[in-house]
Formats: structure tokens, C-alpha cells, sequence
């Protein structure tokens, strides 16, 4: 049986370090034969993000800097993409950010800067690059992005990100829509709460992750092996009949209603 990502080529954007859920997803897909192009934000993080990518035998010259908020690094990137490759057959956003001074306290208290940032980079940045990749998608393709539960519900904290994040899963429904002729699929990831260097920002996150662990049904948190495993499924033909979803990988907290009877207090 071949590989199921074997003769694939695909662009990963978000890794940040080893901790980023853009890694877990790299190492799954690229432990099933696919070919993978990264992008990174500034110099900081290329010195992290290179000799990850080698490791799974990135060459250089396809380790490419990328800040979504600079229309022209977008598209440079799909530039040497078509060079390169000529074409793509999948891509994983996984991009976020807010500031951290509005990821703790009241929603109502969002300033009008934050919040058009928070949306630019986390929601229109999906849209802008499922543009780009869709016109390298000659053969159908598997666009992913990833999202959180505080779109649906409210989450302490969570605040103008809940809002940037029901955004973005609309916007996964309506380019399932537009691309699903050039059997392009779109779908998001909703992760239950990993420690990452994004969530690091989010305020009393250690509380918010042991809610999660003690009131799952499986009764511990999500993994970058768990969503490794969604976006391997999401991202290949496996999921080959799956378009517009919001896919929740959470251990199942998103189905609980109240705390646990056994939850101990934290
Ligand atoms: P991370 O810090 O490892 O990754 C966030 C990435 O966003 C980084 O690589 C950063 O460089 C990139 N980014 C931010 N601003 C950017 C910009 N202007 N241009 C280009 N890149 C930019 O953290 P993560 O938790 O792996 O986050 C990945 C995605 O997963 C985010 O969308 C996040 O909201 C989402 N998510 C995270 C969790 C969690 O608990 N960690 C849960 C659900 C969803």
C-alpha cells in the first residue's frame, strides 16, 4: 500500500517552534511520503523554523519568509511556489494573533486597532492565501486552517480571538463553497487547548487547561499527535467527501454541557 501522502506537495504555515500544532500536522503528513514547503514570520522564528523543516527533508529554498499582514511576502510565497512546483495539492494555516493585553478581561473593552488586526491575521489571512494556493490546486486540493471552541461559546479570556475565530469558520464554509467546483475542499480544525507559544498569551491558561483535562469526555488534553492525526485525515483523500467542516478535536469537551461529578477542583 503506498503511503497516503505520497507524490503530495504541500505548503505548512504557522510553526513557530516544536510546540506549534503546525508541527504535529508536518510530521504526520510528511511521515505519510508528502513533500513539504514552510513558511515563517521574521528572523526570531527562522532560526527555529529551518532546521525543523530539513528534518523532514525541507531543501532551503523552500523555507520562505512570510508576514500575512505584507500582501507582497504572501504573495512571493506562491511565487517560488509556481516556480518550484508548478502546482500544490494542500495547505495547512495554522496563524493567529492578538494582543495579549486583550486576552484577559472583558470583550467589551476590545480596542478598534486590536480588533482589525486580530481579524486581519487571523481570519482574512485564510482567505488571502486560499486564493493564492487555489490557482496552484490544478488537480483538486485540501485547504486547512484551525480554530477553537471560543468561537461557538464563550470563553474567559478568549475575547476578540472567540470573535476573529467564528469569523474564520464562516469564512471556511463560504470557500468550501466558491472552491468546491475545482474540487478544492476546505475545512478548519478545532483543537481543544494546547501550550503553545500562542496560547501562552491567553490569560490563566494553566486553569483553562486543567477545566479541559478533568471535564472531557476522555479526561485529558489534546495533543499535537491528535491533531496531527485530524489534519493528516483532513488534508489527504481520506477525508475525500468532507468540505465546509468545522472538525473538533478536543477530546470531546465540545459535546459536555456542565462540570464533571468527579472533576476535583483546581
Ligand atoms: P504557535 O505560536 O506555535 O503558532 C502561531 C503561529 O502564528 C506562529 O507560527 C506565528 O509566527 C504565526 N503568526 C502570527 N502572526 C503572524 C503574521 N502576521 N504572519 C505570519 N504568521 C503569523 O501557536 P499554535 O497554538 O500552534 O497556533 C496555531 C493555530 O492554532 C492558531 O490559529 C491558533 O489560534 C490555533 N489554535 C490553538 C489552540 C491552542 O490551544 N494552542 C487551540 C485551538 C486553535
Amino acid at each position: 500500500l503506498a503511503p497516503l501522502m505520497a507524490g503530495k506537495r504541500g505548503l505548512i504555515m504557522g510553526v513557530a517552534n516544536d510546540k506549534s500544532i503546525a508541527w504535529g500536522i508536518a510530521q504526520a503528513v510528511a511521515a505519510q511520503g508528502a513533500e513539504l514547503a514552510f513558511t515563517y514570520q521574521g528572523e526570531a522564528l527562522e532560526k527555529r523554523v529551518r532546521p525543523l523543516a530539513s528534518s523532514l527533508g525541507t531543501p532551503e529554498d523552500l523555507v520562505l519568509p512570510c508576514d500575512v499582514t505584507d500582501m507582497d511576502s504572501v504573495d512571493a510565497v506562491f511565487a517560488t511556489l509556481e516556480k518550484k512546483w508548478g502546482k500544490l495539492d494542500f495547505l495547512l494555516h495554522a496563524i493567529g494573533f492578538s494582543d495579549k493585553n486583550e486576552l484577559k478581561g472583558k470583550y467589551v473593552d476590545t480596542s478598534r486597532d486590536n480588533f482589525l488586526r486580530t481579524m486581519d491575521i487571523s481570519c482574512y489571512s485564510f482567505t488571502a492565501v486560499a486564493k493564492r494556493a487555489s490557482t496552484l490546486m490544478t488537480d483538486g486540493g485540501s485547504l486547512v486552517t484551525m480554530t477553537y471552541y471560543g468561537a461557538e461559546r464563550v470563553m474567559p479570556h478568549y475575547n476578540v480571538m472567540g470573535v476573529a475565530k467564528a469569523a474564520l469558520e464562516a469564512s471556511v464554509r463560504y470557500l468550501a463553497a466558491d472552491l468546491g467546483a475545482q474540487n478544492i475542499r476546505v475545512n478548519a480544525i478545532s483543537a481543544g487547548p494546547i501550550k503553545t507559544l500562542a496560547a501562552s498569551g491567553i490569560g490563566d491558561f494553566r486553569y483553562i487547561l486543567k477545566w479541559n483535562q478533568y471535564n472531557s469526555p476522555l479526561r485529558r488534553n489534546t495533543t499535537l499527535e491528535d491533531c496531527g492525526g485530524a489534519g493528516l485525515y483532513l488534508l489527504s483523500n481520506l477525508s475525500s467527501g468532507v468540505t465546509g467542516e468545522t472538525h473538533h478535536v478536543d477530546s470531546g469537551y465540545h459535546v459536555v454541557g456542565m462540570k464533571a461529578v468527579d472533576a476535583p477542583d483546581i
